[in-house]
């Protein structure tokens, strides 16, 4: 594992191994138990956490190694509007547009202006808005150009107040990201250990209709509706399910639980049984959120 400081100790780093993978927070990661061979990197030193705030243009320029939940607090507390909408998602700021985190209420791409990465060969680029795609839980900077994120720059919102109630922009962002929180920690189990949503929420190719427990039909979905995997996890009877020292969250069956002695064996062991009596009782394929490292699924 290596900690550059800096663009220029990162290039080293791509010269000792150009495959080597970039740690974020690891909110977002299964690691097999065997590790893996490739350098593994980790930005929260020097440059990679640099973070510059213009209060009046709402303008950030951070680096990619920032821990976004901080940013979130500092910014909000500049009553600066944008990404209180993602309070409660552990991240660094580089994982979190690599994933284009985001939930019910917004996602991290919305905010973006730029972002500054660095090619395998080690060469530096600046990529723009336009030059950028953010879909659903995805970019194509990891998967397709397999670029390293060193910076970022938001274009955030000063927030001019609430002139009814009198407050101020810093009050009302401030509420607005207390309210995603709560929602958040009310309907996640946010202090188990857990990589967040395992699967993606899948997009149906055809309408699926259960019978519900009083013996009426009850549709779960149309085609090309995207619908919730946790619904389709719990309505398979996943919820609860347990292998060693992995579980499916009894509170939201998207989560899976690592209970202590948990191994990287038990997780994916249970997500190819979640993943199979998904398909078995609604014939669709819910692919994995979590990037997993070092194992095949
Ligand atoms: C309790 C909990 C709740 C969560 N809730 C949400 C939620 O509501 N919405 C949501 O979208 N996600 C959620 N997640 C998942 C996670 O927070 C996000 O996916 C987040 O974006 C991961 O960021 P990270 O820095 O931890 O990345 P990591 O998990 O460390 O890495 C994820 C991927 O990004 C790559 N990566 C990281 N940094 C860079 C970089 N600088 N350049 C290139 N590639 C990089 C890694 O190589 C890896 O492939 C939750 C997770 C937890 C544990």
């Amino acid at each position: 594992m290596a900690h550059p400081q800096s663009v220029a100790e990162l290039i080293e780093c791509i010269k000792i191994d150009p495959n080597l993978r970039i740690l974020g927070d690891g909110a977002n990661l299964l690691v097999a138990d065997e590790g893996v061979s490739e350098l593994v990197i980790v930005l929260n030193r020097g440059e990679f956490i640099d973070v510059q705030i213009n209060d009046t243009t709402g303008h950030v320029i951070a680096g990619a190694g920032a821990n976004l939940p901080k940013l979130i607090t500092e910014t909000a507390r500049r009553g600066l509007s944008g990404i209180e909408t993602l309070g409660g998602i552990p991240a660094t700021l580089g994982g979190a547009v690599v994933m284009n985190a985001g939930g019910t209420f917004g996602q991290i791409g919305d905010c973006v202006h730029a972002v500054h990465a660095i090619d395998r060969a080690g060469n530096t680029l600046k990529l723009g808005r336009e030059q950028l795609t953010f879909s659903y839980r995805h970019t194509d900077l990891g998967d397709h150009h397999d670029l390293i994120i060193t910076r970022v720059e938001l274009a955030l919102r000063p927030h001019a107040g609430d002139p009814t109630s009198g407050f101020s922009g810093a009050e009302v962002v401030r509420a607005k990201l207390k309210d995603v929180m709560a929602y958040k920690s009310k309907s996640q189990p946010m202090s188990a250990s857990s990589a967040g949503c395992c699967f993606k929420n899948p997009t149906l190719s055809r309408s699926i209709t259960i019978t519900g427990p009083d013996g009426a039909p009850t549709t779960l979905g149309e085609p090309n509706q995207r619908v919730s995997a946790g619904m389709l996890i719990d309505k398979a009877g996943c919820k609860g399910l347990r292998i060693g020292n992995a579980e499916v969250s009894p509170q939201h069956a998207n989560f899976f639980i690592a209970h202590p002695n948990c191994t990287a064996t038990d997780i994916i062991a249970l997500i190819r049984s979640v993943r199979q009596r998904v398909g078995q009782a609604f014939g669709v394929n819910i692919e994995p959120e979590v990037k997993i490292w070092g194992a095949e699924l």
